[in-house]
């Protein structure tokens, strides 16, 4: 039988994690300093979160038979990425709590949904509409102007399933570049978004427990190379109404979607110094690995947390921190880093350094209050 929705899972039970990634091995890290045991459930051998996790099933995400076990075994479900199957997710919520919840989970997978949940809410994004067409996106061009960015709504992670529309760009071009098949448009639709021509790319992380208690780590500024996050500076050198902006954005979607969690806000600052929300993600983020080191309670405690209905930890950072990821080769500069006397190395046990593939990062810390250096 479920347990009841509000219920409290103490130190000795058992969080069931959808996902094998980076950011399921360093929960199932966080959740085993905790006294927790971690089961993963993911789709690969040998997966990085499987590694260190007590226990760890195989299998496909529309495997029934499998889902069912691992609920049995599990007093929890959670996810460390949107991206699985919420046909998979709706299947464990009706046999274990599922936290983030499946609204949660469902509105964060699909970028029309996310986008207009934050409309909703009063929170300003980029202009944006609904696009399953050449037509559709021609008319959305002329209202929404160029440049423009024609994204899928769904399964888009690192600048994956995106498209730039320029200035002389042709639509029906931009159209079959996204979709292959021009008659087929992609599963789940797409959306056309304004360009932000941004200063600086921020995200806030907010913690929210099911009581509805609140907790943010500070804003940071987040750089991209070939759309995948290089670096990350904690604190973002911004003005600090800026800094209170983004927390109070941040909190206002963690309040309005009913969050029992952990949420990554990832915004635009434009030139105004307004903030755009882009993108969400319902679970541990990448912005948010500096606070392993830098602050009392890591994102990832501060999620086991929220999701185990425990009280939130301090999170106030101790020291200002620079994370840099390790992509593919840079891995090779382990040696060197371990001889830095402000470096902390966390690597990911994955074997295959392919080019863009995030093998492990650094945090590099300095006193708070300094800045974090790049
Ligand atoms: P996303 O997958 O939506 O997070 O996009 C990946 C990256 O592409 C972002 O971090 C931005 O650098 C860039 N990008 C995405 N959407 C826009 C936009 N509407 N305007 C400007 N840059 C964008």
């Amino acid at each position: 039988m479920s347990k009841p929705a509000t219920a409290r899972f103490g130190p000795g039970s058992t969080i069931g994690i959808l996902g094998g990634g980076q950011l399921g091995r360093m929960t199932a890290l966080a959740a085993a300093q905790m006294g927790y045991h971690c089961h993963v459930y993911c789709p690969e051998a040998k997966a990085p979160g499987a590694e260190v996790s007590g226990a760890a099933t195989v299998a496909a995400y529309d495997d029934e038979a499998a889902l069912a076990a691992f609920a049995e075994a599990v007093d929890l479900v959670t996810f460390e990425f949107e991206n699985i199957p919420s046909s998979a997710a709706a299947f464990l919520a009706a046999r274990r709590p599922l936290r983030p919840s499946l609204a949660v989970l469902e509105t964060c997978q699909d970028r029309l949904k996310e986008k207009s949940f934050c409309r909703s809410i009063g929170v300003a994004t980029a202009p944006f509409a609904a696009v399953t067409s050449q037509a559709d996106l021609e008319t959305a061009l002329a209202e929404i102007g160029r440049p423009a960015v024609l994204k899928t709504n769904r399964m888009g992670y690192d600048g994956k399933g995106q498209v730039m529309i320029g200035g002389a760009d042709d639509p029906a071009e931009a159209w079959r570049a996204l979709c292959g098949d021009p008659a087929t448009p992609p599963d789940g639709g797409a959306i056309l978004e304004g360009f932000v021509d941004f200063r600086l790319e921020l995200s806030v992380i907010v913690a929210r427990g099911p009581a509805g208690e609140l907790d943010c780590f500070p804003a940071v500024e987040n750089r991209h190379k070939n759309h995948i996050l290089d670096v990350t500076l904690a604190p973002a050198a911004i003005a600090p109404e800026t800094a209170a902006a983004a927390d109070a954005v941040a909190r206002k979607i963690a309040t309005g979607i009913d969050l029992e969690g952990i949420l990554a806000v990832e915004l635009f600052l434009d030139r105004e110094e307004r903030l755009l929300v882009n993108e969400l993600a319902p679970r541990p983020h990448n912005s948010g690995h500096w606070t392993i080191d830098a602050c009392p309670t890591s994102q990832f405690e501060q999620f086991l947390r929220a999701i185990a209905g425990l009280p939130l930890g301090a999170s106030e950072r101790h020291s200002d921190a620079t994370m840099k990821n390790l992509l593919g080769d840079e891995i090779e500069a382990w040696p060197g880093i371990l001889r830095e006397p402000n470096a902390k190395l966390h690597l990911y046990g994955k074997s295959e350094a392919r080019p863009g593939r995030k093998m492990g990062h650094v945090t590099r810390l300095y006193p708070k209050g300094s800045g974090a250096k790049d």
